[in-house]
């Protein structure tokens, strides 16, 4: 009893001395654990519910930066600088990725064999 009187004793003396005040550092140091054990604390919970065999608890909200932009070929999402260059570059692919669709199939069907000779032709460079 003593010993907890001279703790809040003390508690109240150093709040009256704002000699070591720190804050800002203190909450967001607070902040960070709350983060970090509202993780914790929902791992858990996916986990017991696995265990008891319940359905999982709804998700933590998604933290997708709603700035981000969704590349409409492949449904990432990047930030502004770099979902501009992905986007035209995933376009490029996708352009590719069709156009080869589209021209190799026919080639498919020919026999692949027919195709090399005009290839060896090259050859004879290299008996010289
Ligand atoms: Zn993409």
């Amino acid at each position: 009893m003593k010993q907890r009187l001279q703790g809040t004793e003390i508690m109240t003396i150093k709040k009256q001395h704002p000699q070591k005040k720190q804050p800002e550092k203190k909450s967001n140091w607070r902040q960070h654990n709350e983060d970090f054990v509202n993780a914790i604390q929902s791992a858990k919970q996916v986990s017991k519910a696995l265990k008891e065999g319940r359905s999982l608890p709804p998700p933590l909200p998604p933290s997708i930066n709603p700035d981000y932009i969704q590349c409409p070929h492949c449904s990432q999402r990047f930030n502004e600088a770099a979902a501009e260059r992905h986007i035209k570059f995933c376009e490029e692919q996708a352009i590719c990725h069709a156009f080869a669709a589209k021209t190799t199939r026919p080639v498919g069907k020919q026999p692949v064999t027919q195709r090399k000779p005009p290839a060896a032709a090259a050859l004879p460079l290299q008996k010289v």
